[in-house]
Protein backbone atom coordinates (compact mmCIF):
# COMPACT_ATOMS: atom_id res chain seq x y z
CA UNK A 1 0.00 0.00 0.00
CA UNK A 2 1.13 3.93 -0.58
CA UNK A 3 2.46 5.62 2.12
CA UNK A 4 0.48 9.10 2.40
CA UNK A 5 4.06 10.96 1.59
CA UNK A 6 4.03 8.95 -1.80
CA UNK A 7 0.48 10.23 -2.92
CA UNK A 8 1.11 14.01 -1.68
CA UNK A 9 4.29 14.23 -3.05
CA UNK A 10 4.37 16.56 -5.88
CA UNK A 11 0.86 18.12 -5.61
CA UNK A 12 -0.19 21.97 -5.03
CA UNK A 13 -3.53 21.32 -3.52
CA UNK A 14 -5.49 18.98 -1.84
CA UNK A 15 -9.19 19.14 -0.04
CA UNK A 16 -10.06 16.74 2.91
CA UNK A 17 -13.38 15.33 3.09
CA UNK A 18 -15.24 12.88 5.37
CA UNK A 19 -18.30 11.56 5.70
CA UNK A 20 -21.92 12.88 6.62
CA UNK A 21 -22.67 12.85 10.16
CA UNK A 22 -18.90 12.52 11.19
CA UNK A 23 -18.05 10.55 14.13
CA UNK A 24 -14.42 10.47 16.32
CA UNK A 25 -13.00 8.18 13.73
CA UNK A 26 -14.15 10.37 10.61
CA UNK A 27 -13.37 14.00 12.42
CA UNK A 28 -9.97 12.35 13.82
CA UNK A 29 -8.76 10.97 10.74
CA UNK A 30 -9.54 14.35 8.51
CA UNK A 31 -8.33 16.37 11.10
CA UNK A 32 -5.14 14.01 11.50
CA UNK A 33 -4.18 14.27 7.91
CA UNK A 34 -4.57 18.40 7.70
CA UNK A 35 -2.11 18.64 10.55
CA UNK A 36 0.45 16.17 8.77
CA UNK A 37 0.14 17.89 5.50
CA UNK A 38 -0.19 21.24 7.28
CA UNK A 39 3.86 20.34 9.06
CA UNK A 40 4.96 18.42 6.25
CA UNK A 41 4.14 20.19 3.28
CA UNK A 42 3.63 23.95 4.53
CA UNK A 43 3.25 25.44 1.14
CA UNK A 44 0.35 22.86 -0.03
CA UNK A 45 -3.20 24.51 -0.47
CA UNK A 46 -4.73 22.46 2.22
CA UNK A 47 -8.79 22.81 3.33
CA UNK A 48 -10.91 20.20 4.85
CA UNK A 49 -14.78 20.46 4.46
CA UNK A 50 -17.27 18.18 6.94
CA UNK A 51 -20.27 18.95 8.33
CA UNK A 52 -20.78 20.18 11.62
CA UNK A 53 -19.33 17.75 14.29
CA UNK A 54 -20.06 17.53 18.27
CA UNK A 55 -18.12 20.60 19.64
CA UNK A 56 -16.66 18.05 21.87
CA UNK A 57 -14.00 17.30 19.02
CA UNK A 58 -13.36 21.01 19.20
CA UNK A 59 -10.29 21.18 20.96
CA UNK A 60 -8.72 19.10 18.17
CA UNK A 61 -5.94 21.00 16.42
CA UNK A 62 -7.16 22.72 13.30
CA UNK A 63 -11.08 22.54 13.93
CA UNK A 64 -10.92 26.17 13.96
CA UNK A 65 -9.59 25.69 10.12
CA UNK A 66 -12.49 23.29 9.03
CA UNK A 67 -15.12 24.23 6.26
CA UNK A 68 -18.83 23.64 7.70
CA UNK A 69 -20.30 22.75 4.53
CA UNK A 70 -18.96 22.52 1.14
CA UNK A 71 -19.96 26.13 -0.82
CA UNK A 72 -16.88 26.35 -2.75
CA UNK A 73 -16.15 26.38 -6.98
CA UNK A 74 -12.67 25.44 -6.14
CA UNK A 75 -10.85 22.58 -7.94
CA UNK A 76 -8.30 20.93 -6.09
CA UNK A 77 -5.42 18.64 -7.88
CA UNK A 78 -6.30 15.99 -5.43
CA UNK A 79 -9.27 14.96 -3.08
CA UNK A 80 -8.21 12.83 -0.28
CA UNK A 81 -11.58 11.28 1.71
CA UNK A 82 -11.50 9.63 4.89
CA UNK A 83 -13.84 7.20 6.69
CA UNK A 84 -16.59 6.87 4.14
CA UNK A 85 -17.08 3.66 2.24
CA UNK A 86 -19.13 5.09 -0.77
CA UNK A 87 -19.50 8.01 -2.88
CA UNK A 88 -23.70 9.12 -1.04
CA UNK A 89 -21.80 9.19 2.53
CA UNK A 90 -19.80 12.10 1.17
CA UNK A 91 -23.42 14.28 0.62
CA UNK A 92 -22.53 18.06 -0.42
CA UNK A 93 -18.72 16.66 -0.33
CA UNK A 94 -19.27 14.73 -3.50
CA UNK A 95 -19.42 17.93 -6.28
CA UNK A 96 -15.59 18.23 -4.82
CA UNK A 97 -14.33 15.12 -4.76
CA UNK A 98 -16.07 14.96 -8.72
CA UNK A 99 -14.07 18.23 -9.63
CA UNK A 100 -10.56 16.70 -8.27
CA UNK A 101 -7.59 16.00 -10.25
CA UNK A 102 -6.97 12.77 -8.36
CA UNK A 103 -9.00 10.83 -5.59
CA UNK A 104 -7.90 8.71 -2.94
CA UNK A 105 -10.26 6.69 -0.11
CA UNK A 106 -8.60 6.06 2.87
CA UNK A 107 -10.80 3.95 5.27
CA UNK A 108 -11.33 0.80 7.04
CA UNK A 109 -14.84 -0.36 5.41
CA UNK A 110 -15.21 -3.88 3.89
CA UNK A 111 -17.78 -2.33 1.84
CA UNK A 112 -15.92 0.57 0.10
CA UNK A 113 -16.92 0.57 -3.16
CA UNK A 114 -13.78 1.77 -4.65
CA UNK A 115 -15.66 5.32 -5.50
CA UNK A 116 -11.91 6.86 -5.48
CA UNK A 117 -9.28 6.61 -8.07
CA UNK A 118 -6.99 5.25 -5.71
CA UNK A 119 -8.75 3.23 -2.60
CA UNK A 120 -6.05 2.42 0.37
CA UNK A 121 -8.06 0.22 2.50
CA UNK A 122 -7.43 -2.28 5.01
CA UNK A 123 -11.33 -3.96 6.15
CA UNK A 124 -9.56 -5.57 9.55
CA UNK A 125 -8.67 -2.32 10.84
CA UNK A 126 -9.69 -1.10 14.08
CA UNK A 127 -10.07 2.46 12.51
CA UNK A 128 -9.43 5.10 10.00
CA UNK A 129 -7.03 6.15 12.41
CA UNK A 130 -5.11 3.77 13.00
CA UNK A 131 -4.31 2.68 9.15
CA UNK A 132 -3.80 6.61 9.04
CA UNK A 133 -0.83 6.28 10.83
CA UNK A 134 0.49 3.05 9.58
CA UNK A 135 0.43 5.44 6.47
CA UNK A 136 2.53 8.13 7.37
CA UNK A 137 6.01 8.46 8.67
CA UNK A 138 6.46 7.64 12.46
CA UNK A 139 9.02 10.58 13.38
CA UNK A 140 6.26 12.99 12.10
CA UNK A 141 3.58 12.37 14.11
CA UNK A 142 3.63 14.93 16.82
CA UNK A 143 1.67 15.86 20.11
CA UNK A 144 -1.43 17.35 17.70
CA UNK A 145 -1.30 14.54 15.38
CA UNK A 146 -1.47 11.80 17.40
CA UNK A 147 -4.80 14.05 19.53
CA UNK A 148 -6.12 13.29 16.49
CA UNK A 149 -5.55 9.83 15.83
CA UNK A 150 -6.09 8.81 19.35
CA UNK A 151 -9.22 10.39 19.53
CA UNK A 152 -10.51 7.95 16.39
CA UNK A 153 -8.99 4.93 17.74
CA UNK A 154 -11.15 5.16 21.27
CA UNK A 155 -14.28 6.12 19.46
CA UNK A 156 -13.93 3.23 16.61
CA UNK A 157 -12.85 0.41 18.82
CA UNK A 158 -15.53 1.68 22.18
CA UNK A 159 -12.02 2.45 24.20
CA UNK A 160 -10.38 -0.80 22.42
CA UNK A 161 -12.67 -3.47 24.04
CA UNK A 162 -14.39 -4.17 20.32
CA UNK A 163 -13.15 -7.40 18.47
CA UNK A 164 -11.67 -4.94 16.29
CA UNK A 165 -8.92 -3.87 18.52
CA UNK A 166 -5.64 -5.81 17.89
CA UNK A 167 -1.86 -5.88 19.97
CA UNK A 168 -0.88 -3.54 16.86
CA UNK A 169 -3.83 -1.17 18.22
CA UNK A 170 -2.57 -1.07 21.56
CA UNK A 171 1.21 -0.49 19.81
CA UNK A 172 0.12 2.44 17.77
CA UNK A 173 -2.14 4.00 20.95
CA UNK A 174 0.87 3.36 23.23
CA UNK A 175 3.25 5.40 20.62
CA UNK A 176 0.37 7.93 20.43
CA UNK A 177 0.11 8.41 24.38
CA UNK A 178 3.98 8.80 24.48
CA UNK A 179 3.81 11.94 22.83
CA UNK A 180 2.38 13.75 25.49
CA UNK A 181 -1.62 13.74 24.69
CA UNK A 182 -4.13 14.29 27.60
CA UNK A 183 -5.66 10.88 26.98
CA UNK A 184 -7.89 10.56 30.18
CA UNK A 185 -9.70 14.18 29.37
CA UNK A 186 -9.84 12.99 25.28
CA UNK A 187 -11.85 9.48 26.44
CA UNK A 188 -13.58 11.33 29.37
CA UNK A 189 -14.52 14.50 26.98
CA UNK A 190 -15.20 13.08 23.95
CA UNK A 191 -16.52 9.06 24.83
CA UNK A 192 -18.26 8.89 28.22
CA UNK A 193 -19.18 12.29 28.86
CA UNK A 194 -22.90 13.06 27.23
CA UNK A 195 -24.77 16.62 27.68
CA UNK A 196 -28.56 16.85 28.81
CA UNK A 197 -30.10 16.77 25.39
CA UNK A 198 -28.06 13.21 24.90
CA UNK A 199 -29.05 11.62 28.67
CA UNK A 200 -32.53 12.31 27.94
CA UNK A 201 -32.42 10.89 24.25
CA UNK A 202 -30.80 7.93 26.09
CA UNK A 203 -33.48 7.57 28.53
CA UNK A 204 -36.28 7.64 26.41
CA UNK A 205 -34.73 5.26 23.82
CA UNK A 206 -34.02 2.70 26.66
CA UNK A 207 -37.49 3.01 27.90
CA UNK A 208 -39.19 2.58 23.90
CA UNK A 209 -36.83 -0.54 23.25
CA UNK A 210 -38.68 -3.80 22.86
CA UNK A 211 -37.17 -7.28 22.80
CA UNK A 212 -37.78 -9.38 19.29
CA UNK A 213 -36.08 -12.86 18.16
CA UNK A 214 -36.06 -14.39 22.13
CA UNK A 215 -34.66 -11.72 23.79
CA UNK A 216 -31.47 -12.22 20.96
CA UNK A 217 -32.51 -9.05 19.03
CA UNK A 218 -33.56 -5.41 20.67
CA UNK A 219 -35.01 -2.02 18.57
CA UNK A 220 -35.86 0.88 19.88
CA UNK A 221 -37.30 4.04 17.90
CA UNK A 222 -37.02 8.21 18.67
CA UNK A 223 -39.29 10.13 16.80
CA UNK A 224 -39.03 13.28 15.29
CA UNK A 225 -41.33 14.42 18.05
CA UNK A 226 -39.69 12.76 21.11
CA UNK A 227 -36.28 14.38 18.79
CA UNK A 228 -37.77 18.18 19.34
CA UNK A 229 -39.25 17.44 23.19
CA UNK A 230 -35.54 17.38 24.00
CA UNK A 231 -33.92 19.46 21.67
CA UNK A 232 -32.24 16.96 20.52
CA UNK A 233 -30.13 16.44 16.84
CA UNK A 234 -28.69 13.52 15.10
CA UNK A 235 -25.58 14.54 16.88
CA UNK A 236 -27.09 13.85 20.32
CA UNK A 237 -27.52 9.90 19.08
CA UNK A 238 -24.07 8.99 19.49
CA UNK A 239 -23.85 5.74 22.32
CA UNK A 240 -27.71 4.83 22.38
CA UNK A 241 -27.22 1.85 19.88
CA UNK A 242 -24.20 0.72 21.90
CA UNK A 243 -25.86 1.07 25.11
CA UNK A 244 -28.86 -1.03 24.11
CA UNK A 245 -26.01 -3.74 22.96
CA UNK A 246 -25.34 -4.39 26.35
CA UNK A 247 -28.90 -5.93 27.35
CA UNK A 248 -27.95 -9.34 28.86
CA UNK A 249 -28.15 -12.34 25.79
CA UNK A 250 -28.66 -9.64 23.15
CA UNK A 251 -27.38 -10.19 19.71
CA UNK A 252 -28.14 -7.29 17.75
CA UNK A 253 -29.09 -3.91 18.84
CA UNK A 254 -30.91 -1.87 16.30
CA UNK A 255 -31.61 1.97 17.20
CA UNK A 256 -33.27 4.10 14.74
CA UNK A 257 -34.64 7.55 14.67
CA UNK A 258 -36.31 10.19 12.52
CA UNK A 259 -34.04 12.61 10.87
CA UNK A 260 -36.88 13.82 8.15
CA UNK A 261 -40.76 12.85 8.51
CA UNK A 262 -40.47 9.30 6.87
CA UNK A 263 -36.81 9.34 6.99
CA UNK A 264 -35.38 6.69 9.88
CA UNK A 265 -31.25 6.80 10.29
CA UNK A 266 -30.64 3.22 11.37
CA UNK A 267 -27.99 2.01 13.26
CA UNK A 268 -26.94 -1.55 14.19
CA UNK A 269 -24.37 -3.04 16.20
CA UNK A 270 -24.06 -7.26 16.68
CA UNK A 271 -22.38 -9.49 19.42
CA UNK A 272 -20.94 -12.50 18.37
CA UNK A 273 -22.59 -13.75 14.92
CA UNK A 274 -24.66 -11.33 12.87
CA UNK A 275 -22.93 -9.12 10.07
CA UNK A 276 -24.78 -6.62 10.13
CA UNK A 277 -23.42 -4.77 7.18
CA UNK A 278 -24.76 -7.53 4.99
CA UNK A 279 -27.87 -5.98 6.31
CA UNK A 280 -27.25 -2.18 6.00
CA UNK A 281 -25.82 -3.13 2.52
CA UNK A 282 -29.17 -4.78 1.69
CA UNK A 283 -30.72 -1.58 2.34
CA UNK A 284 -28.18 0.51 0.66
CA UNK A 285 -26.15 1.19 3.60
CA UNK A 286 -23.11 -0.19 4.82
CA UNK A 287 -20.46 -0.38 7.38
CA UNK A 288 -18.76 -3.17 9.70
CA UNK A 289 -19.51 -6.74 10.76
CA UNK A 290 -20.07 -5.86 13.96
CA UNK A 291 -21.27 -1.98 13.54
CA UNK A 292 -23.50 -0.64 10.37
CA UNK A 293 -26.35 1.51 9.34
CA UNK A 294 -28.49 2.46 6.66
CA UNK A 295 -31.26 4.96 6.02
CA UNK A 296 -34.66 3.63 5.36
CA UNK A 297 -37.89 5.90 3.88
CA UNK A 298 -41.56 4.88 5.05
CA UNK A 299 -43.61 5.02 8.40
CA UNK A 300 -41.99 4.59 11.29
CA UNK A 301 -44.15 0.73 11.22
CA UNK A 302 -43.29 0.20 8.04
CA UNK A 303 -39.47 0.30 8.46
CA UNK A 304 -39.50 -1.08 11.38
CA UNK A 305 -41.42 -4.42 9.98
CA UNK A 306 -38.76 -4.40 7.06
CA UNK A 307 -35.76 -4.34 9.66
CA UNK A 308 -36.76 -6.68 11.85
CA UNK A 309 -37.72 -9.05 9.64
CA UNK A 310 -34.32 -9.39 8.09
CA UNK A 311 -32.77 -9.06 11.60
CA UNK A 312 -34.95 -11.45 13.39
CA UNK A 313 -34.53 -14.39 11.17
CA UNK A 314 -30.31 -13.41 11.18
CA UNK A 315 -30.95 -13.56 15.11
CA UNK A 316 -32.49 -16.49 15.25
CA UNK A 317 -29.66 -18.92 13.14
CA UNK A 318 -28.19 -21.19 14.80
CA UNK A 319 -24.71 -18.61 15.74
CA UNK A 320 -22.61 -21.63 16.43
CA UNK A 321 -21.95 -22.46 12.91
P1 LIG B 1 -23.25 4.39 13.06
O1 LIG B 1 -24.26 3.36 13.38
O2 LIG B 1 -22.40 4.71 14.25
O3 LIG B 1 -23.80 5.60 12.38
O4 LIG B 1 -22.28 3.73 12.01
C1 LIG B 1 -21.69 2.47 12.20
C2 LIG B 1 -20.78 2.16 11.04
O5 LIG B 1 -21.55 1.98 9.85
C3 LIG B 1 -19.78 3.27 10.73
O6 LIG B 1 -18.57 2.68 10.36
C4 LIG B 1 -20.41 4.02 9.58
O7 LIG B 1 -19.46 4.60 8.76
C5 LIG B 1 -21.22 2.94 8.87
N1 LIG B 1 -22.49 3.50 8.35
C6 LIG B 1 -23.49 4.05 9.07
N2 LIG B 1 -24.50 4.45 8.29
C7 LIG B 1 -24.14 4.17 7.02
C8 LIG B 1 -24.77 4.38 5.72
O8 LIG B 1 -25.87 4.91 5.60
N3 LIG B 1 -24.05 3.95 4.64
C9 LIG B 1 -22.81 3.37 4.76
N4 LIG B 1 -22.19 2.99 3.64
N5 LIG B 1 -22.21 3.17 5.93
C10 LIG B 1 -22.84 3.56 7.06
MN1 LIG C 1 -14.32 4.53 11.10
Amino acid sequence: MEKIDQVLSGCRSVAILGHVHPDGDCVGSCLGLYNYIQKRYPAMETDIYLEPFQKEFAFLKGADQVHYGFETEKVYELCIVCDASDRKRLGGGAEILDRAGRTISIDHHKTNTGFAGLTLMQADISSTCELLYELMEEDQVDREIAACLYTGMIHDTGVFKYQSATARTMEIAGKLMATGIPFTDIIDRTFYQKNYRQSKAMGQALLNSSLYAQGKLICSVLTAKELAGFQATSMDMEGIVEQLRLVEDVEVSAFLYEMEPETFKASMRSREYVDVSEIAAAFGGGGHARAAGCTLHGSREEVMCRLLNRLEKECLRDGTK
